[in-house]
């Protein structure tokens, strides 16, 4: 894979996680394991999947910032490799350049 299709990726990769942020914003004040719609935060061009997450959930995703929430099969094994699994999500990593880019655009800084 290229750099610039790693650069893409990960660009589309933020601008999901930036979505899901806006969606998680107000709630706060919920039952732990209530399950909420996400945006698959995956690089595929023009998926625009929803996954559902508890905020608890999406909370450990956000704590680190090269990691994403995907469909389980939306994965891209070049750039990313998956760190936990359940039957309704996976967590990924970046790596390398892709890291760097989550990293910089990370919206909690
Ligand atoms: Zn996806």
């Amino acid at each position: 894979m290229d750099d610039d299709t790693e650069r893409r990726i990960g660009a589309n990769e933020a601008a999901f996680r930036k979505v899901n942020e806006s969606l998680r914003a107000g709630k706060t004040l919920v039952a732990a394991d209530r399950l909420f719609p996400f945006r698959c935060e995956c690089g595929v061009l023009g998926c625009n999947r929803l996954i559902e997450l508890t905020l608890p959930e999406y909370e450990s995703v956000r704590a680190h910032a090269a990691r994403f929430t995907l469909l389980d099969g939306h994965e891209i094994p070049e750039t990313e490799h998956i760190v936990h699994r359940t039957d309704r999500h996976v967590v990924v990593e970046k790596q390398s350049a892709a890291a760097r880019i989550a990293t910089d655009t990370d919206p909690r800084g």
